[in-house]
């Protein structure tokens, strides 16, 4: 059972000011639409805002969770305790002066793209069509069509879970394949700064097109899903493994192997527990008949269900 005076505190000095929503259930605000709910949820809708919440869910000893989108997140059926602070329908303005493109994290990547294109700057035509935020893109390292984020970016700032500033370079970040530093540190992107390369306007809006009619035609982009679940194994892609070992198809509760495209387990109606139970049984699968162990990109959060109550 959860304290809950230390968030009724949080909400008595921050509530009147910031936004926020007790009990949020989470499968509102994942693309995968799955989860329990999140004892509190924020929006800040400044870097200010966001600093001051910071501080005062540090001074109050509360569990902080990062979310921007929520499209690589799945949020197990008992949901997240403490608080949730979500960068995505605030905190999403976008400049740009010359060639330096710098965003809130909490624009969408889309938006980025389609601003920097409209700039007739490229660079960024792989993203537009990652249903995910800067923040979360920057995170996560996202990429598509054989760009990523880390080609991209030059300075990454934001605040420690303490409501101090801090700044990475790219060499800072050690951005690696669908990795970088702050997965292993508690740190919030607030902006991201980005140099593109000049490009012609209607060449890049093109280019965005056909790369989001490609991805409709492989994608299953109408069902909930968290996009690809697993992580590509040295050598290869999962959606390979997988459809090979027979999985396309199999279903658990209401988890299933995509018929449109192996790399995904989307939601027909299920709960996180059947997520996970695919996950573990394609894992299994996968190992048993190719010796490779897929590992996750969809980063899992929160906590199982009582047993009595699912
Ligand atoms: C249909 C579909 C297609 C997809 N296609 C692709 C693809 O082609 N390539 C790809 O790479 N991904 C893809 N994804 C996955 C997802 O869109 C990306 O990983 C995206 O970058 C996640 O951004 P988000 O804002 O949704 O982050 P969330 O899912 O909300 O969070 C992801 C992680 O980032 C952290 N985070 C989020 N915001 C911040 C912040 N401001 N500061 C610090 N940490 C933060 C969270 O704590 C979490 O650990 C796809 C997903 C879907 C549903």
């Amino acid at each position: 059972m959860t304290d809950m005076r230390p968030l009724n505190e949080l909400e008595n000095r921050l509530g009147g000011e910031i936004k926020m929503i007790s009990m949020a259930p989470m499968a509102q605000y994942t693309t995968l639409r799955l989860g329990g709910p999140a004892d509190l949820l924020a929006e800040p809708n400044s870097p200010q805002q966001l600093q001051r919440l910071l501080k005062e869910a540090h001074d109050l000893d509360i569990p902080v969770t990062l979310m921007g989108h929520g499209s690589n997140l799945l949020v197990k059926d008992g949901g997240i305790r403490g608080l949730v602070i979500r960068l995505c329908r605030e905190m999403r303005s976008i400049t740009v002066q010359g060639g330096t493109v710098r965003a809130e994290a909490g624009a969408m990547l889309s938006s980025l793209a389609m601003t920097a294109a409209e700039h007739n700057l490229g660079g960024l035509t792989f993203a537009s069509g990652i249903p995910g935020t800067v923040g979360g893109g920057v995170y996560m390292n996202a990429g598509a069509y054989g760009g990523e984020m880390s080609q991209v970016v030059t300075k990454v700032e934001g605040f420690t879970m303490e409501g101090e500033p801090f700044a990475y370079t790219r060499p800072e970040m050690e951005f690696g394949y669908r990795f970088s530093r702050l997965m292993n540190e508690d740190k919030v992107i607030t902006h991201v700064t980005c140099q593109l390369p000049k490009a012609d306007r209607e060449t890049l809006l093109k280019e965005m097109v056909e790369l989001n009619r490609r991805r409709a035609e492989k994608q299953p982009l109408t069902v909930p899903s968290a996009g690809s679940t697993f992580k590509r194994p040295v050598g290869g892609y999962a959606s390979v493994l997988i459809d090979e070992c027979g999985l396309k198809g199999a279903t658990i509760g209401g988890a299933q192997v995509s018929e449109k495209h192996a790399g995904f387990v989307v939601n027909l109606g299920g709960t996180a527990a059947d997520f996970l139970a695919m996950i573990a049984h394609v894992q299994k699968v996968v190992y048993e008949q190719k010796g490779i162990m897929l590992e996750p990109e969809v980063r899992i959060l929160g906590e199982d269900a009582p047993v009595n109550a699912v």
